[in-house]
């Protein structure tokens, strides 16, 4: 496996493999590497030729007052997790070399980043999807995966693609859960032994929200109520958004449709935990 730090050699290693006709998959990360983003590398090595993986903690999709000092950077097991997952290049330029001096450029995708993640977290949309832009722009891959997890990204993601024509085909796969239910997530391992077994409260109010639904429930505010009381079964677990929405547009629903995402984000001592759960009814 290739270590490439700098735009420049990962572009030219792009550029070889497109020449020799190879297919290239691209699996972007912040590192800290768990079984979430290890599905994803394995359904990329299984649809491409050349396999890239990004290990970037991207300063611009951090809040001034979120954890970028402290988000875990243990490369030596994210590369061998990699390594271990046949991973050709593992892609880890620093801030410096993606955000030299002079750069100005930011890419906004408005509509999908109003609601939701985009409320609590301002600038946080628009940073992904500028560095997701220039990553693709230096990896230059035929494919790209995501996690469902983060369900608004993707989206935003898909639409980026379209609206730019990037030329990248995006696949999202599904949400890897700890076995009592908890979205796997780098952000877990801060959350103290209380608050981890606390923070499954968010997958179990999506449980009691589908059960509402499979049992014939009609209205978001009724599904709604059945999740928030869920939730409030923790005492240390603070709710910040928890909605039924529209899979297509995140768009707030009123009526559960045929197909109602239930999406969410609360918050465990200092831990933010996202997830969301896609329901058919
Ligand atoms: P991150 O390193 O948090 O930026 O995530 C990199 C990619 O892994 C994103 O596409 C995430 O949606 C995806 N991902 C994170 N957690 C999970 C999970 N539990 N299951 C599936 N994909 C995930």
């Amino acid at each position: 496996m290739k270590i490439l730090r700098t735009p420049r050699s990962m572009a030219a290693w792009s550029e070889r493999l497109r020449k020799e006709g190879l297919t290239i998959g691209f699996v972007p990360t912040m590192g800290a590497l768990h079984d979430g983003h290890r599905s994803l590398i394995r359904a990329a090595r299984l649809r491409c030729d050349a396999l890239v993986v990004s290990i970037f903690v991207n300063p611009t999709q951090f809040g001034p007052t979120e954890d970028l000092t402290k988000y875990p950077r243990p490369i030596t097991h994210d590369r061998a997790l990699c390594r271990a997952e046949g991973v050709d290049v593992c892609f880890e330029p620093t801030p410096g070399a993606m955000y030299p001096e002079g750069f100005q450029t930011v890419v906004t995708v408005p509509e999908i980043s109003q609601r939701w993640e985009g409320q609590a977290r301002p600038h946080h949309f628009a940073g992904v999807a500028t560095v997701v832009t220039k990553l693709f722009g230096i990896v230059r891959p035929h494919l790209a995966l995501f996690g469902q997890k983060d369900y608004q990204q993707a989206a935003l993601i898909k639409r980026l693609v379209a609206d730019l024509n990037l030329g990248v085909a995006i696949d999202v796969r599904p949400t890897i859960r700890e076995k009592d239910g908890l979205a796997m997530s780098s952000r877990n391992r801060y959350l103290t032994p209380d608050d981890r077994r606390a923070a499954t409260i968010l997958y179990r109010s999506f449980q009691a929200g589908r059960q509402a639904i499979e049992a014939g429930a009609k209205t978001a505010s009724t599904v709604e109520r059945i999740m928030r009381k869920t939730v409030a079964q923790e005492s240390t677990a603070h709710i910040e958004y928890l909605a039924l929405c529209d899979p297509a547009n995140l768009e707030p629903l009123k009526q559960v449709k045929d197909r109602t995402l239930l999406l969410g984000a609360i918050r465990i001592g200092k831990v933010r935990l996202i997830d969301n759960m896609l329901v058919k009814r």
